[in-house]
């Protein structure tokens, strides 16, 4: 199939070059992402294959389907931006990656935990200025604390393992029970509880018109005051301006995102010479309290390769007629 790739970087090219030396479909390689202004690329392709922050609304689907394409392949397992109603009106299917590496995702919330703990961040550079001193760096044992995960999928249940190995108590939010948290011994409570009872809450769940803002100015009411709010999820799932007015009157102590809402115009781009116009991240930013990477908690080499992969072989499945399990039914549509 002939297929344009959207949103690459070298590794992007890499892998999926890789993946592809047997099924020879034939990848078209684009640095820029997937607009509406961009969507032009796209003509007489098949198949396109998009990323994390590609737009796929309907106007954008509108326009590659009138252009010939009949495929999405999401290099991602969230589907939060696709506009899966238009995609079935115009009869274009859309394929994701569900699960590539969920302990990647899981690991560096931890790592995301463990920075804003024991702030290696700042001990990394006062070392370097031959700046021993102690102040400022106090953390306190993850033993013993109580950590409270929001959604227990895939991911969820990942660091749920990591978090029991440090001897946290654990409490959880999920419309469903995961049999293997339950026999871990996690806790399934109302989120208001968890929120109250909590040392740390990180966020596992899908970006969904329930779960749009779920961290707002009312549920941060909730959080034990000074407590850690951790999200490698969607950024969407927090309201980033009650999210700021919370750190400010210590409602919460810490903040670790790999996600932001606004990230589509930042993230995965090299802005260093430039003024950020985003006045909402440059506020986040500059806390103390605050770590920040940019949409990083996938990016382990194993989670690449199982994306390549699962990637071309679901380009496979559509070209040549055979069932795709990875096809997004019309009825899992949660565009926001
Ligand atoms: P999953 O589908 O396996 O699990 C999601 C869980 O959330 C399910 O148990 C579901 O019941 C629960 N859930 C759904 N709506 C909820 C709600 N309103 N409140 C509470 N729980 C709810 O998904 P996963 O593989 O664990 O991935 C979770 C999310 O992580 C993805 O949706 C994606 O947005 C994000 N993600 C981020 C990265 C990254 O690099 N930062 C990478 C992969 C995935």
């Amino acid at each position: 199939m002939k297929v344009a790739v959207f949103s690459t970087k070298t590794y992007d090219r890499q892998f999926l070059t890789d993946a592809n030396t047997e099924s020879n479909h034939e990848l078209v390689f684009f640095e820029s992402r997937l607009t509406h202004d961009t969507a032009a690329l796209a003509s007489g392709f098949e198949a396109v294959c998009a990323f994390i922050n590609d737009e796929l609304h309907a106007e954008t689907l509108r326009k590659i389907a009138s252009k010939g394409t009949k495929l999405v392949a999401l290099r991602s397992a969230g589907f939060n931006h696709v506009d899966l109603h238009t995609a079935t009106e115009l009869g274009i299917k859309v394929v994701r990656v569900p699960a590539y590496s969920p302990q990647a995702v899981a690991e560096h919330a931890v790592g995301l935990i463990l920075t804003l703990n024991r702030k290696y961040h700042r001990a990394f550079n006062r070392v370097r200025e031959s700046n021993f001193s102690l102040n400022g760096l106090l953390g306190f044992d993850l033993y013993g604390s109580t950590v409270g995960i929001v959604g227990t999928g895939k991911i969820g249940v990942c660091f749920a393992q990591i978090m029991k190995g440090f001897g946290c108590n654990l409490l959880a939010y999920d419309i469903y029970q995961n049999p293997l948290c339950v026999e871990m011994g996690v806790k399934y409570v109302e989120l208001p509880e968890l929120l109250r009872n909590s040392d740390i809450v990180s966020l596992h769940c899908p970006l969904t018109k329930e779960s749009h803002h779920m961290i707002n100015t009312e549920s941060l009411k909730d959080f034990n005051p000074g407590a850690m709010l951790i999200n490698t999820s969607r950024g969407g799932l927090i309201d980033t301006k009650a999210v700021i007015d919370a750190l400010k009157s210590g409602r919460i102590g810490y903040l670790g995102l790999d996600v932001y809402e606004l990230e589509g115009s930042l993230f995965f781009e090299d802005l260093s010479d430039q003024v950020i116009q985003d006045d909402i991240f440059g506020r986040l930013i500059n806390f103390p309290n605050v770590v920040i990477t940019g949409h990083q908690a996938f990016f382990t080499r194993n989670a690449l390769q199982n994306i390549a992969q699962a990637t071309i072989s679901n380009i496979t499945d559509i070209a040549t007629g055979r069932p795709c399990p990875n096809i997004i039914l019309p009825e899992q549509a949660i565009a926001v």
